[in-house]
């Protein structure tokens, strides 16, 4: 509890950076990228420069995406009933995805159909963060695995490395902001991830052994299926009778 509290207080002072950062460097970064575009059909920069600049930009954009995603507050969304192996399916055929799995290998089973209310583009938020995760964990070919189960009537999907974990004495920094072990790390993704289950009234725990790997288990609320629900929609009319 003590933990949530602080996370939520982390996620209060992270907001409030946000929503300031956001508007001040989205804006200049746009009218970057347009003269960038301008100099490329120019061909006044060389191509390798470009690329450089286009790199650090692109890499300058994610962090203000993880920022401003970070400072929204609850929407009005409506969600719509997605089935987790339709939606892990279509997910995984993404250009992006594929790009980014291209050297680790991803497992995907699913032990039956489950349908649930969800909000599509923060799930892709959600599974991108954490499947980059993985893949920065995992060495070359090492398989990653996303395995979807149902516990205690909540869908439970794991993401599952086999790459470098997290020792016990750095655990605590999970999930915190700006914490990133890596070069070009935000230290957001995490927080993103939790705000992203919360969203779905679910949660997000993390399991890890250094050296052994790290599974990173969602557990969102179920809904019940279409064809279970006609069923009792159908069975309506018997009641009224009593
Ligand atoms: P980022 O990916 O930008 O560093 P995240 O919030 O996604 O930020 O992750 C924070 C840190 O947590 C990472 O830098 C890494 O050290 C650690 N981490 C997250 N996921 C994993 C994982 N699957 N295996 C090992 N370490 C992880
Ligand atoms: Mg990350």
């Amino acid at each position: 509890h003590r933990l949530s509290k602080r996370r939520e207080e982390a996620m209060k002072v992270a907001s409030r950076l946000s929503a300031s950062m956001a508007h001040e460097i989205r804006n200049p970064l746009t009218t970057i990228k347009g003269f960038m575009q301008l100099y490329k059909e120019m061909k006044i920069v060389p191509e390798s420069q470009l690329t450089v600049i286009n790199k650090e930009l692109e890499q300058m954009e994610k962090i203000i995406n993880d920022y401003v995603f970070l400072a929204q507050q609850k929407g009005m969304k409506q969600s719509e009933t997605i089935e987790i192996n339709d939606y892990v399916q279509a997910f995984m055929k993404k250009d992006e995805i594929k790009a980014l799995t291209q050297d680790n290998p991803v497992a995907f089973s699913c032990s039956e159909n489950f349908y649930f209310n969800g909000y599509k583009e923060e799930l892709d938020l959600l599974f991108l963060n954490l499947v980059e995760n993985a893949v920065d964990a995992s060495e070359k070919t090492s398989t990653i695995e996303i395995r979807v189960t149902s516990e205690q009537s909540q869908l439970c999907v794991q993401i599952i490395d086999k790459g470098v974990g997290i020792s016990p004495n750095r655990l605590y920094l999970l999930g915190q902001p700006f914490f990133s072990s890596k070069e070009k790390g935000t230290g957001l993704g995490l927080m993103i991830c939790h705000k992203i289950a919360e969203l779905h009234g679910g949660r997000m725990e993390i399991k890890t052994k250094a050296g052994a790997g790290t599974i990173v288990h969602i557990y969102l609320p179920l809904k019940i299926s279409p064809i279970v629900e006609e069923k009792v929609t159908r069975i309506e009319p018997l009641q009224a009778l009593k």
